[in-house]
């Protein structure tokens, strides 16, 4: 048996199964101690022979190929980290950062300069949104907010100054789908990067760089850490995207993620695969009851025939996910019968938890806050969200409990 080999102790011959890899990928058996669990390394500096750090970050090719010398360039747990989400996405390599919106921060300003332009899904996660259009115009940088649900609308969209395409798929709370692939193709003909926020999806439900993105993105927040208690952000590529990335964003704007959360959200990444697919079960078998409730007016989840975009997501996702979003009558009676009488789902903001989340997204609150659309974006994120979406996100409870939970707190 190697002790120290760089992933499991004997090489497989075989390629591993994705579940095999969401455990074992960058995993390093510790020689000292044969520890079989990932050792955190909080060690912020590492002995170095003289002269190995005279050197600017920004002209290296890849700083994970260097000794570990100073935390916030590379750390051995960090790095366990970028090598399993890197494996799980398929990618050359992964950066992991402090947040989720540190990882799209860190690619939109590790990527772009002043002159260029950013293309930006009209609907996505409310930081990446109010960053894009409240902070990078003050860089010089412009930005467009684009249905990226509809091709067509890109292609008249991209400017000769594009650099990179932003979209999220599924899209918070809307659930509403981009066509990886074409978008792809339209975005590469101009001579743009693609980006995708694949944080609801995982890479259990959609892997974005196989239909020809470029980078995609996680909060690790959300259900890769699985367990609501512990920030951190994923961007994974090709190695000199992620170099590029690495070098401006990770070690001089900082987004560095520290060990303490790497090491837990590690912890968490090994039982994604069970998690998703049991949350994944049971937001199915809501999603089926509220359809039948007659409060309810419309459901959204990946897994229902009624989705507009049913195809798209045969050919793109394994799963549905965890995330239902649904609209009811009287929206803010019914946010106060769930605020009083919810016993087993929590009413919370956020996803991804192991626990059963929902909240209340208001179409007006949601215009004047974070999405400001108007004319035919504004028709169509009505099409799907009405005046408001109640968002759930499924966790790991009994789904008998869960539907008992909403069916007491929809009566009369
Ligand atoms: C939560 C979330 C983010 C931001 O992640 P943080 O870790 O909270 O910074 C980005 N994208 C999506 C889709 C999210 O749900």
């Amino acid at each position: 048996m190697t002790l120290n080999a760089p992933t499991l102790q004997t090489p497989p011959s075989e390629p591993l199964g994705r579940e095999t890899l969401a455990l074992d990928a960058g995993l390093v058996i510790d020689p000292r101690t044969r520890a079989i669990q990932p050792n955190i390394s909080m060690s912020v500096n590492n002995m170095v022979t003289p002269g190995e750090g005279a050197f600017s970050v920004d002209g290296v090719e890849d700083l994970t190929t260097l000794p570990y010398m100073y935390a916030r360039w590379t750390n051995p747990t960090v790095t366990e980290l970028e090598q399993r989400i890197a494996a799980l996405e398929e990618a050359e390599q992964a950066m992991c950062t402090a947040s989720g919106v540190g990882a799209i921060s860190a690619t939109f300003l590790g990527l772009l300069k002043a002159g260029d332009h950013l293309i930006i899904s009209d609907v996505c996660y409310a930081g990446a949104a109010e960053l894009a259009r409240g902070m990078l115009p003050d860089f010089g940088i412009e930005v467009s907010q684009v249905n990226l649900s509809d091709p067509d609308a890109l292609a008249v969209a991209m400017r000769p100054n594009t650099k990179l395409v932003h979209c999220e798929s599924p899209c918070n709370p809307l659930l509403r789908f981009t066509d990886l692939a074409r978008i792809s193709e339209i975005a590469h003909k101009g001579g743009a990067l693609v980006s995708v926020d694949s944080t609801l999806a995982t890479p259990v439900a959609c892997r974005p760089l196989k239909f020809g993105c470029d980078l995609v993105i996680h909060s690790l927040t959300k259900f890769i850490n699985g367990h609501g208690d512990a920030m951190g952000g994923a961007v994974a590529g090709d190695q000199s995207v992620i170099a590029k990335i690495r070098a401006r964003s990770g070690v001089y704007l900082g987004a560095t993620l520290s060990a303490m959360n790497a090491w837990l959200i590690l912890r968490g990444i090994d039982t994604l695969y069970p998690r998703m697919k049991t949350m994944s079960d049971s937001a199915s078998k809501v999603a089926r009851f509220l359809e039948g409730h007659p409060r309810v007016k419309r459901v959204l989840h990946p897994s229902l025939e009624s989705h507009p975009q049913a195809d798209l997501i045969a050919r793109q996702m394994d799963l549905p996910g965890a995330l239902i979003s649904f609209e009811t009558n009287n929206l803010a009676a019914t946010e106060q019968r769930f605020a009083d009488r919810l016993k087993v789902i929590h009413y919370a903001f956020s996803v991804g938890h192991q626990r059963s989340l929902l909240t209340l997204l208001e179409t007006d609150v949601m215009m004047k806050s974070t999405y400001k659309l108007e004319g035919e974006q504004l028709a169509d994120y009505r099409a799907y969200a009405g005046d408001g979406l109640f968002r759930l996100s499924v966790g790991l409870e009994s789904v008998e409990d869960l539907i008992r939970d909403l069916e007491h707190a929809l009566r009369d």
